[in-house]
Parts: structure tokens; sequence; C-alpha cells
């Protein structure tokens, strides 16, 4: 191999950390390492509405409690930094004015109003291509000069015939016709960067030699093969890896499977256990062997090797597999895990306020303190009555708690008493319920119980992944009742 092995993961901090990031980070983390290169971890913040400093936290968290260090990065520093998007907008604005002096970018002036009528245009003349006109493209750079002060964004001017060819690693040589991709824009009229330009310019900018990164980007190469070209700069190598899916073959989504690496933390999976299972989907060891450590995978991994299958991901397996590596364990090393865990002083301390005004005996605690422990709460028939306020049908109230899940809780990163408190109630007047009906129905399918400790506490206590579990089984009880 002519270049020093350099490989990154490039997660944009706009949610929970999701277990496809664990899954590039793995590849590139081992595949750097077979090599004796550099892992680095870049920050892609440049979506201004979306990006999250606790997501960034979130994220960095949830790579060291898996062991795959970095480099490189925004909080160890390096030669190429800064290695955070947002810090880098001079950077990209230099690059994009070189494209524009070279003729192969050009600032565009169209309004919103043009753009919708432009595509309404194309959708009822059932047009193949449905995208921009090129209105801009064919304005003179004299003209263009005058207009600067003017809101506009910078497209990429594409090629308009012929094929653009890019080569994966995986898949070989695949053309895409020029004249169905876009004229991509490339700096938005706030001044930020897309993600391609940014991407293109930093994986350039650090060195990157493989990029291996998830299948869903396949469909940008040839635009950002199309930018490689006009800064006139060799590409790195291209590994696009196969898509996790469902148990149903679908995309991996959290409707069907827990997403989150939180869920899999604070379920009680081994780091060690996830990153197994993880190499497993589209990797087989030479001698097929199940088991193996990532020390073991950093040292055999070959890129070439990685099936397209569309490898399933799923959560009974990686549970067997889990289990076989908890009794691998000493019993000395399995205590030393719950206690870093569940049965950490940490945890701990956060639980005993909440139940101390309530036990008797010390031998309470387990019995009162019980769900703030386990995974999933059981509803008895008293306690599924108590989840539907009186007059409310279970339908309405599976309903009202699924849409309180899915459209304020899943969102909220900063899993608070009081920002859940504030969401809860404010919930309460967009759905036509009384604080009372909607806290007694979240109480009990969080706790399982219709007396609980303070509700906000206790669901900061429990965590995001546990609440939104019981909320999302409690919605799903309820519907089969008739
Ligand atoms: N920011 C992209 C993401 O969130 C990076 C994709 C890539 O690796 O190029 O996945």
């Amino acid at each position: 191999m002519s270049r020093t092995v350099r490989t990154r993961i490039a997660p944009s901090p706009t949610g929970d950390p999701h277990v496809g990031t664990a899954y590039a980070a793995l590849f590139n983390y081992a595949f750097a390492h077979t090599h004796g290169g550099q892992f680095i971890l870049r920050i892609e913040d440049t979506d201004r509405t979306r990006s999250n400093q606790a997501s960034e936290a979130m994220i960095f968290e949830a790579l060291h409690w898996l062991g795959l260090t970095w480099d490189e990065g925004p909080d160890v520093g390096g030669p190429c930094g800064p290695y955070r998007q947002s810090e880098r907008s001079e950077i990209y604005r230099e690059h994009v004015k070189r494209l524009i002096n070279a003729g192969h970018a050009y600032p565009c002036f169209c309004s919103k109003e043009r753009l919708d009528k432009v595509r309404a245009r194309q959708q009822a003349e059932g047009s193949t291509t449905v995208g921009y006109d090129g209105h801009c493209r064919a304005m003179a750079p004299a003209d263009a000069a005058l207009r600067r002060g003017e809101p506009h964004v910078v497209r990429l001017a594409m090629p308009r015939e012929g094929q653009i060819v890019v080569k994966d690693l995986l898949r070989g040589e695949i053309a895409f016709e020029a004249a169905g991709i876009d004229d991509q824009v490339l700096l938005k009229s706030d001044g930020f960067p897309t993600y391609h330009l940014a991407n293109v310019v930093d994986d350039h900018l650090m060195e990157i030699s493989h990029v291996i990164r998830a299948e869903e980007w396949l469909s940008s190469l040839p635009k950002h093969v199309q930018l490689y070209r006009a800064f006139g700069w060799e590409p790195p190598v291209f590994c696009h890896l196969p898509l996790l899916r469902n148990a149903d073959r679908s995309k991996i989504s959290k409707r069907k499977n827990p997403v989150s690496l939180n869920y899999y933390r604070r379920a009680g999976y081994l780091p060690e256990a996830l990153l197994n299972y993880l190499a497993l989907m589209g990797w087989a060891m030479p001698d097929e062997r199940e088991e193996f450590s990532l020390e073991e995978f950093a040292r055999l991994l070959e890129l070439e090797r990685i099936t397209l299958g569309g490898p399933i991901f799923d959560l009974e397996k990686l549970s067997w597999l889990n289990g076989k590596y908890i009794r691998g364990l000493t019993v000395v090393q399995l205590l030393e895990r719950l206690r870093a865990g569940l049965l950490g002083d940490d945890y701990l301390l956060q639980v005993l306020p909440l139940i101390q005004e309530r036990i008797e005996t010390l031998e309470d605690f387990l019995d009162y303190g019980r769900f703030f422990f386990v995974g999933d709460v059981a509803y008895d028939d008293q306690a599924l009555k108590k989840l539907v306020p009186k007059g409310r049908t279970p339908q309405d109230t599976a309903k009202v708690l699924k849409t309180l899940l899915d459209e304020h809780l899943d969102p909220l990163l900063d899993w608070q008493p009081e920002r859940l408190e504030s969401i809860l109630r404010s919930f309460c007047e967009a759905a036509g319920w009384s604080p009372n009906e909607l806290f007694m129905s979240v109480r009990v399918a969080v706790t399982g119980r219709a007396a609980s400790p303070p509700l906000f506490d206790t669901m900061a206590v429990l965590g995001k992944e546990v609440c939104r579990r019981r909320i999302r089984r409690a919605a799903g009880a309820l519907k089969s009742i008739k």
C-alpha cells in the first residue's frame, strides 16, 4: 500500500448515538490498526439547526464505552484540526472560491418560489430529471459578481452528459448517468457548507486514505468524485459497508430495533460482545469462528472479504452471544461489570433518594425499587386499568402515549426532570388531556405502579432508553385490549 492508512468516521451530532456509527467506527478502527495507520473522529455539524452539543458528547461517550479510541479528533486534537466542521467555515469558503474561479461551481440566486415552480413543472411533465434546471449556470461571471451582496447559494457544475464512473472497493465500478444528477448545492445561503463539500474537502485535507462508510452514501459518490476531479485531487479508496437490516430485511430502524448505543449500554450488553456481533455483519473470520476479540479482528480484517448480503441485526442472536460473553467472565469480573453499571454507586446514589422516604426496612429496597433495575416492568390487570384514565379508551391512550413518545420524547436529548415536566405539561394541552390523566398513565407505563416516587425525577433516573422502551411496550399492550 503506497499511502499511510488513515481512516475516519464522520458522525453528525443530531440525535442519540447510533448503532450504525459504532459499526462504521469498528471497521475503520480495525482497518487502521491492521495497517498501522490512524483512525480519526470528525464531527460533521454543518446542519446548524439539528446539530447539538449533547449529542456530540454522547457520541464520544458511547465510543469510549466500546473501547474504540481515535488518534485524532475534536477532543484529542491532531495535526489536521480543527476536527469539528463548524470550526472550519473559512476553509470551505476558500475552497468554494477556488471552484468558482476555475468554472466548476457557480453562484445561484434562484428564490425558493422559483425552485418550487421548476419542480412542480418537472413533475407535471413527468420529467425523469427532477432537480435544478441550471438557470444561474448560464450567468456571466461578471454579472454574478455584481449581485454578490444578494442571498445566494453556490452550486457544483456537474457534467451534463456522459457517465460518471465511480469505484467502490466491494462493488467495483459503477456508472451513473451524469444527466440524472443535480447541480449540488455546495455552500448554503447562510455561508455554511453542505455535507458533500465539507466531507470531500476534509477527507482530502485530513489525508484520509480509505473512506469506509455506510451504503446509504453510495448514491452521493458521483458528486464526491466530481468534486475530487474539480479540485484536481486524488480520491481515497471508497468502501461502502452493507446496510444493517431489521429481521424483515428493511433498513435498520428504531421502530423495529433499538438503534441507540445508549440502549445497549443500559440493557447490559457487554461492549466486547456488541463489537463482536457488529463485526459479524458482513465479515467472517477465515476459520469461520464466530467469537473473537477486537484485537483479533483488528489483526485479520481484510476489506475485500466483506460480503454484501445485507446482514440482519438480530437482537436474539446478539443476546445469545452476550450471554456467552457473560459466562466467559470470572465471577469477580461479572461483579465488576455490574458495579460499573446498574449496581454502581453512581446509579445507586441517584435511585436511593427517591426510595428512602418510602421504605421501612432495607429489604423493602429490593421490593420497592425493583423497577429501577429491571428492563421491562410487568403490567397486571390492575396496572393496565390505571394506565387508561376514566372515560378514555385503551386505543386513545395508546395513541396519546405513542405520539408523546415519537414526537416529543424521542427527539429530547437533554433528559432532565425540568425538561420532562415542561414537555409533558405542554403535551397535555395539545392532546386535550389533564395533567392528572397523562401523568398517571405515564407513571404506570414507566414504573408499572400507580404510586411511585416523583414522576419526572424517576423518569430522569431511569433514563431515556428505559422510559422509551416501557412506554412503547405499554402502548403496544393497550392496543391489543378489546
Ligand atoms: N456525516 C455523515 C454521517 O452522519 C458522514 C458520512 C460519511 O462517512 O461520509 O453519517
